[in-house]
């Protein structure tokens, strides 16, 4: 081989190789890129600094905080302080991220009340909320600092920390205990399919997993279940006054007939104000008893599970993704 052929074999040679790097560089810069504003995304919010307005329902003022001193109030009355931390921060974040899109998306329930609030601190509307005065009278005198302090550093350990799918804020839906089934698909409970709300294995949480009983006279049932039937009564048959229709491959019911009529097992736990719907009875002389497991409606992130997990060692990335599938953590910002 002539040297002037080699040489030019070896001008190629390099060319080819800077150009194959150029590519790797064009290509996978933007990848990176991408990869880490995902987990860095900052939104900001119209205003100087993120505020929540809150309802008082019963003096019907409206209160002004800021986010991260919201949440310390939501991580309070929502989980128990004595949970472990990355379970806190966990639930912080999920808090959090609820908060923000009430901002975003404001609740109609609250701004038919007063259009200048944007949460309220009941847990039948919103999430729940206590005030540092509600903590003091909540815990001990010698709790309150260690459980304040605790909640605090949860807080300010996830500051501004938010749940994204595919872009967007999710519904952080929680929930106190999945009974030991797992969680549900959203579907089951609220008839929408929600993509990152799936059935997933929990771990296993015995404490959260005790069973509870509520008794009701069969003469009420139907009434407290709002039919307009004939009440039944101990001479009737068991399947006439109840009988299971469907269960989810978890074990909640999702249908069942009372006195005939057809309620979704959300409707009976929600009317007999009962923990869950992992549930089953018995119809004994006069009364009904029903037994319970878990509490809640199961959907998203079990918090028993959630301590379970942290008590494992897993932090609360970890948690909030393996109850919120495919979800992304983000930071949001208000303008300084
Ligand atoms: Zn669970």
């Amino acid at each position: 081989m002539s040297l002037y052929i080699w040489r030019r074999k070896r001008k190629y040679r390099l060319l080819s190789k800077c150009i194959l790097l150029l590519l790797i560089v064009i290509i996978l810069i933007p990848i990176a890129l991408y990869i880490f504003t995902e987990e860095t995304h900052e939104m900001l919010i119209e205003g100087d600094t993120i505020r929540v307005q809150l309802l008082l329902h019963e003096s019907g003022k409206v209160i002004e905080l800021g986010l991260e001193e919201y949440v310390v109030g939501v991580v309070a009355a929502e989980m128990p302080a004595s949970f472990p931390l990355e379970a806190l921060k966990a639930q912080a974040v999920a808090a959090r991220t609820y908060a923000v899109k009430r901002i975003q998306i404001p609740d109609p329930r609250i701004t038919r009340i007063n259009n200048k609030a944007v949460l309220s601190p009941d847990s039948a509307i919103n999430q729940a909320y206590i005030s540092v005065e509600e903590m003091k009278s909540r815990w001990c005198k010698r709790s309150y600092l260690t459980y304040k302090n605790k909640i605090t550093q949860a807080v300010s350990e996830t500051k501004g920390e938010v749940l994204l799918y595919e872009g967007n804020l999710i519904d952080p839906v929680y929930h106190s205990s999945c009974g030991g089934c797992g969680t549900e698909d959203s579907e089951n409970v609220w008839k929408y399919e929600i993509p990152y709300l799936r059935s997933v294995p929990c771990n296993n949480h015995p404490e959260g997993n005790k069973e509870a009983i509520n008794i009701f006279k069969l003469s009420k049932l139907n009434a407290l279940m709002g039919i307009q039937s004939r009440a039944v009564s101990h001479t009737s048959s068991n399947q006439r006054i109840i009988k299971i229709l469907e269960k989810t491959a978890s074990g909640r019911i999702t249908t069942l007939l009372v006195s005939g009529q057809e309620v979704s097992g959300a409707e009976l736990r929600s009317k007999l104000s009962l923990p869950s719907t992992i549930l089953n009875w018995v119809i004994e002389k006069d009364e009904i008893k029903f037994i319970s497991r878990g509490y809640g409606h199961g959907v998203g992130m079990c918090q028993y599970g959630a301590a379970s997990l942290a008590k494992e060692g897993k932090d609360y990335g970890g948690i909030l993704k393996h109850y919120y599938q495919g979800v992304n953590l983000a930071l949001v910002k208000g303008r300084e």
